[in-house]
């Protein structure tokens, strides 16, 4: 196989396209370097070629280094895998650099040939870094194409050069938005920003970059980094300038980060130490911090969750084996908070939308919704007045049911009431054609109970969203005890559709991202009635990469939502229900209206504009603060467990039959720690013996809440890692 192919013409410019075969997208592998090492040696050494053009033969450049290929490197690494992945990096190095250098003498620095990257499209990562080491970067100016470095998304840094390279050429303060956020940019962008040369119409694209290699003087090719007397943009670390960028940067990355980010502390390090040393000794440096944080558990983890499995799930890895079930057009009934959200996201995507509510008016406010999200997407220029007009047209919003007339899946999302759901389940019935797959969008109500209002149970279904709908990326689909394999599938293109990610679970209570947050939740509620300082509680979470303490979440979801929740829970369980001293906490804050953020006044205090504050000085006199305070630790422990033992109790119970969805669900669905790739990662991370130690110490202390579920202490009996038993390689054998 030939990643790529090398064409000289008659006026001696040779042009190498990269066009991975059965791919849509380039991505580069150690053979793939091989190859263009081999294609780029063999023009340079050719007297008959002038210079070099690198381009694509697909419609975007690429989407860099294949990460199947780093997650390999480390595992295939042998005795010493830190070794097999520094000599791995280096080697990438040699090969950009050999580009870099093109052949010239490294005294004179003349004699090299010219090599331009053409950019069609999209060039991310990997794909990058590798026109970062040409001399001349052209991008076409095609809106939609991004270019950037999204590494540290996904818990690595850029380690092909791209840190070195950008922050030479840019200046740190510049670089730090593309390499500390993974910031991307269209074409126009990335120019004004300094990391593409030229922006050019499509059509121009090779013409232009043929004339800049064949107009290129020997000056031209050198890399201000390899040129005499060259200074930082910006300034170096132990410059006046340099030195308060450094400071700064280093203060928001652990501001923002907690520091529990391995890639974000590694990157800074490997800009710092870069900044005082020559070039290539730089490379090193950042090649040795780049093994560093592939070496750390918690890169391989987020590699896994966020990006490997995460796509796999996206592309239907758990989907049953059934014809296409794309969704033509769709009825929301419901047009709230969730129901306008859910209209707008699928119009967004394309798709026609029915939109009942009880009332025009209702319906009309719903569709609103969508045109206050168009109209900010178009204030910050995301969305032309077309594109508005385009959405805005797809969503017919109406009290007729006759309208559902032809929709091929409905999703409910009216109140939370099983009576009027059923009513609304027969109406909608009554009015679509027998094959409409039904879904309810139901946060607490068993799907298997609401199916008994359907003429059909098998076409009936959960598709369960988070608010706010336009933002989170999580969906759940829920199988009832009926449901059957076409609404399953019906429901998974339709999430495929509408961009965002799903996992299947079967039903219980609360689902699976309900079920592990709300003992997040209570744990924290109950250490305030147990004198724990709020403070510790909230900072515990944070230091532990929880994105929001409990206390501010239960603010935010609103304490009389907590109160709902809870009362209706206490009336299923009956006597079994355990959450007394959460009740205890909960129901005077709301009956003295404290309700959270909605109200200013919660667990935190709000000024008049409903700014946050800081917490109600008036927990310390409702619950006095106890003179001994736990341990960090024993705190964060806590909040931990209180999540990962609800989800392994999900996988136990086969709610859950897939760790994949376990751990890319919690991740997206509730913000779990994302730097341990999600719960089951994490307790591999720790291992179930040590995980069983920690939470007999918690049952003991704190009760029976913490008991350590069978299965784990079977894994920890036998030496088991969730991800040797659970993966889907291993089931399948
Ligand atoms: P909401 O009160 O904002 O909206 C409900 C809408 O349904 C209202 O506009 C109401 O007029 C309409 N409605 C009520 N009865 C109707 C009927 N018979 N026919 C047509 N329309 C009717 O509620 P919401 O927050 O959007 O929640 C809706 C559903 O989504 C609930 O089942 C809820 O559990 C679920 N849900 C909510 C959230 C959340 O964060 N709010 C998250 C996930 C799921």
């Amino acid at each position: 196989m030939t990643d790529f192919t090398s064409r000289t013409d008659a006026d001696g410019v040779c042009t190498i396209t990269w066009d991975v075969p059965g791919k849509s997208m380039n991505v580069m592998s150690m053979a793939g370097f091989a190859e263009l090492d081999g294609l780029i040696a063999a023009a340079l050494g050719d007297p008959s070629v002038k210079g070099v053009i690198l381009t694509s033969g697909k419609k975007d450049f690429a989407a860099g280094m294949d990460l199947n290929v780093i997650a390999r490197m480390k595992e295939e690494g042998g005795d010493d895998p830190a070794r097999a992945v520094f000599e791995g990096v280096m080697e990438m190095h040699a090969v950009l650099r050999r580009i870099e250098r093109a052949g010239m003498d490294p005294k004179t620095l003349k004699g090299g040939k010219p090599i331009v990257a053409a950019l069609p499209g999209t060039a991310l990562g990997l794909g990058l870094e590798l026109p970062l080491a040409c001399h001349r970067i052209i991008a076409a100016d095609n809106p939609k194409a991004k270019i950037g470095l999204p590494e540290i998304m996904v818990g690595i840094f850029p380690g092909g050069g791209g840190t070195t390279r950008l922050v030479r050429r840019l200046g740190a303060m510049m670089a730090a938005p593309l390499l500390l956020e993974g910031k991307l940019n269209d074409p126009k962008g990335a120019k004004a920003m300094g990391v593409v040369d030229e922006v050019v119409p499509a059509d121009q694209l090779l013409p232009r970059a043929k004339e800049w290699v064949l107009g290129a003087k020997d000056a031209d090719l050198v890399k201000p980094w390899d040129a005499k007397g060259y200074k930082m943009p910006g300034g170096a670390p132990y410059h006046p300038a340099g030195f308060m960028t450094f400071v700064g940067a280093s203060a928001m990355v652990t501001g923002k980060t907690m520091g529990v980010y391995p890639a974000a502390k590694g990157l800074l390090a490997a800009v710092y130490e870069g900044a005082l040393v020559p070039f290539d000794t730089a490379l090193k440096i950042e090649a040795r911090w780049f093994t560093h944080v592939l070496m750390n558990p918690s890169s391989s983890a987020m590699i896994r969750s966020l990006f490997i499995n995460k796509e796999a799930l996206e592309k239907g890895a758990v989907r049953p084996a059934l014809p296409d079930q794309s969704v033509r057009k769709l009825g929301v009934i419901g047009a709230g908070m969730m129901g306008a959200g859910i209209a707008h996201v699928a119009a967004n995507a394309g798709i026609e939308v029915v939109l009942i509510d009880a009332t025009q008016e209702a319906a009309d406010r719903g569709k609103s919704h969508s045109e206050g999200l168009l109209d900010k997407g178009m204030k910050r220029g995301k969305v032309s007045a077309e594109k508005k007009a385009e959405v805005l047209g797809r969503i017919a919003a109406t009290t007729d049911y006759a309208a559902l007339s032809g929709c091929d899946l409905i999703v409910e999302a009216v109140f939370e009431d099983p009576a009027v759901k059923a009513e609304v389940t027969q109406k909608v019935e009554a009015a679509v054609g027998p094959d409409c797959i039904f879904a309810t969008n139901t946060s607490t109500l068993p799907i298997s109970g609401l199916a008994k209002a359907s003429r059909d149970p098998a076409q009936f279904i959960g598709i369960h969203f988070f608010s706010p709908v336009d933002k989170m990326m999580l969906v759940e689909i829920i199988r009832g005890k009926a449901t059957g394999d076409r609404a399953v599938a019906k429901a998974l293109d339709f999430v495929r559709q509408i961009r965002k990610t799903p996992i299947v679970v079967h039903d219980a209570r609360f689902f699976y991202a309900n079920r592990c947050i709300i003992p997040y939740l209570n744990e924290g509620i109950r250490m305030v009635a147990e004198g724990v300082a709020p403070a510790l509680i909230e900072n515990a979470a944070k230091l532990v990469g929880m994105p929001l303490g409990p206390l501010q979440l239960v603010d935010e979801t609103s304490i009389d939502l907590g109160v709902k929740i809870a009362k209706a829970t206490k009336a299923a369980l009956g006597e079994a229900y355990p959450d007394a001293a959460v009740d205890a906490v909960i129901f005077p804050l709301a009956d003295e209206g404290r309700l959270g953020r909605k109200a200013g006044a919660g667990f935190y205090a709000y000024d008049a504009a409903g700014k946050r504050e800081g917490l109600w000085p008036g927990l310390a006199d409702r619950w006095p603060q106890a003179e001994a305070q736990p341990e960090l630790a024993e705190v964060q422990h806590r909040l931990l467990f209180a999540q990962v033992l609800e989800a392994v109790r999900a996988l136990e119970e086969g709610v859950l039959t897939d760790i994949r969805e376990g751990d890319v669900g919690a991740i997206l669905g509730w913000g779990f720690a994302p730097w341990s790739g999600g719960p089951f990662s994490w307790l591999d991370m720790i291992g179930a013996p040590r995980a069983v130690e920690i939470c007999e110490g918690l049952a003991e202390r704190h009760g029976s809440r913490f008991a350590p579920p069978k299965l784990l202490v079977e894994m920890a009996g036998k030496g088991e890692s969730f991800y040797a038993r659970f993966a889907p390689q291993a089931r399948a054998a």
